[in-house]
């Protein structure tokens, strides 16, 4: 789960971090308030949960509080399409109003989990605030990184070594390496999968500060975090994932037209792969689980069917848990209840399979049965070209 640049900032204050002064607004009056409030020069910032918005307008500096408001004005309402964004953009409901940083160095420091060595990585750059892709690409030997210990964290010694590596000398080297220890303190308690601050400035008098802050959370350590759940915003979600996220359905849109329907992880690769062989492209990934119920089964259906992409479902189950027969019903109620126009090709095997194909077969609908993957995956391939 993603949260907002100001709530992130926020809940990084509480672990000690430091970040500029500031407050978030809904409205051009409240960002004038805001900024009246902070005195001075004001950045008044887009809050979308995508990167990239300094380049494309979402961030502007403002010197009074009637330029504030008018700044506001503009960003709220507007879609903001940047290079993280949907083609059409998001649009922007909330600006944070912060006092104006004087920059001096832009910098990067960022923990996410490392895989391979199974524990956290801290990551710093002196190439702050632009995409740490690029640096990572073209000029890797300017990014460290300190890897945690499991049961000892980030240990001090790693901290000042970062903060070193980061060109911070003095007062400032201290102040980076309690800043590094704090973000990944916050990591580590809220159960993020990345904590993000890029840049991390260096100000004109020599403060050291979170200019930019982007948290994500590990969506299965969620419910032992009700604060942080509160933070979702369901807007900056597309329709589709909310609605699967509400029956528990594991929903991943993707860029083809065949719908797929299946239950479990592991066949939803082989899926996948399967529909990649026979010249297609699979719409997502929609995982029903082991024991999907025919009211599961009904809202994959209504998932599936709604995104406008897809253009022929593929329904690949393994009756385990899940008896065939079961998955019939279920296929053929909730076909019936949507009034589908949409092909649907059936690959079943496993328990009461005999039974599953004769009701399928008895229905009086026009599915598509198959006889294995390969020749399920062919046959939706076709029809969704057929269907183009
Ligand atoms: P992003 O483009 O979505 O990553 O948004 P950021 O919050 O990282 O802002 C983009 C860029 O705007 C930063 O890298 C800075 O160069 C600039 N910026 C943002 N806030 C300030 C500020 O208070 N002072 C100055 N001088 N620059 C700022
Ligand atoms: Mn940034």
């Amino acid at each position: 789960m993603k949260i907002h640049e100001y709530q992130a900032k926020a809940l990084l204050r509480e672990f000690g971090v430091a970040v500029p002064r500031g407050d978030v607004a809904d409205s051009p009056e409240r960002a004038h308030e805001i900024a009246r409030a902070l005195g001075g020069r004001v950045v008044v910032k887009a809050q979308v949960h995508a990167g990239g918005r300094g380049k494309a307008g979402g961030i502007q500096l403002a010197e009074s509080p009637a330029a504030a408001e008018a700044a506001a004005k503009q960003l709220l309402g507007m879609r903001l399409r940047t290079p993280q964004t949907p083609p059409e953009g998001i649009e922007v409901r909330r600006v944070l109003v912060e006092e104006a940083s004087p920059v001096r160095a832009e910098l990067y420091l960022a923990v996410t989990l490392d895989r391979a060595r199974s524990t956290e990585v801290v990551m710093a750059s002196q190439a702050g605030g632009m995409e740490i892709e690029e640096v990572a690409a073209r000029s890797p030997e300017k990014i460290l990184r300190e890897w945690a210990h499991p049961a000892l964290g980030l240990q001090p010694f790693q901290a000042r070594r970062l903060a070193f590596g980061l060109g911070l000398a003095g007062e400032q080297q201290k102040a980076g390496g309690t800043l590094a220890q704090n973000l990944f303190a916050c990591y580590r308690a809220k159960d993020c999968s990345l904590a993000e601050l890029n840049p991390l400035v260096v100000t004109t008098d020599g403060r050291v500060l979170a200019l930019d802050a982007k948290l994500t959370f590990d969506d299965n350590a969620l419910f032992r975090h009700p604060d942080v759940t509160a933070l979702r915003d369901v807007h900056e979600e597309l329709p589709l994932d909310v609605e699967a996220s509400r029956y528990g359905l594991n929903y991943i849109k993707l860029d083809g037209s065949v719908g797929c329907m299946v239950n479990g992880a592991g066949l939803a690769m082989a899926t996948m792969d399967i529909v990649q062989l026979a010249g297609g492209e699979p719409a997502n990934f929609l995982d029903v689980g082991g024991g999907a119920s025919p009211e599961q089964i009904e809202n994959a259906f209504r998932i599936l069917s709604s995104d406008p992409s897809v253009k022929a479902v593929f329904i690949n189950v393994f009756g385990g848990i899940l008896r065939c027969d079961r998955l019939a019903a279920g296929v053929i109620a909730a076909v019936r209840k949507l009034g589908l126009k949409l092909p649907v090709v059936v690959r079943m095997e496993g328990t009461n399979v005999e039974l599953g194909r004769k009701m399928l077969a008895e229905s009086g609908l026009a599915l598509t049965t198959a006889t294995d993957m390969g020749d399920g995956a062919q046959k939706v391939v076709e029809l969704a070209r057929a269907a183009r």
